[in-house]
């Protein structure tokens, strides 16, 4: 159970949408980079430098996740970008093998219209 306290109660989370193309760009190869890295400090690197890009204060976790409802998905169309070990996350899909990102929807979407993954 974590500990929350007044000062951390604001979250910080960035919109994908609000991103400059080349920063989309820059985004989106650091998540694929992070997605292939396996474990360790180059998972960590490619985290920590796509939440740079998105101008998100590096969460504790160095977890990030792009909210897993996009349009083409048939998704709300959210591109929250947050913190992926916050409480309220919900896991849409989990990773294949030799990948480490699952598909992941930010705690408003999981509230609000949740899609779990089905065992
Ligand atoms: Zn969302
Ligand atoms: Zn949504």
């Amino acid at each position: 159970m974590a500990v929350m306290t007044h000062a951390f109660a604001r979250l910080q989370t960035a919109n994908y949408g609000d991103l400059t193309a080349a920063q989309q760009d820059r985004f989106d190869a650091l998540m694929r980079e992070a997605d292939t890295a396996g474990t360790g400090t180059a998972y960590n690197a490619a985290m920590v430098d796509a939440a740079l890009v998105a101008g998100l204060p590096v969460p504790a976790s160095k977890d990030i996740a792009r909210c897993s409802c996009y349009t083409d998905a048939g998704g709300c169309g959210c591109d929250l970008i947050f913190d992926s070990h916050q409480d309220g996350v919900v896991v849409t899909a989990v990773n294949d093998p030799g990948f480490n990102l699952s598909q992941l929807q930010c705690p408003t979407c999981g509230h609000d219209h949740p899609r779990p993954i089905a065992d």
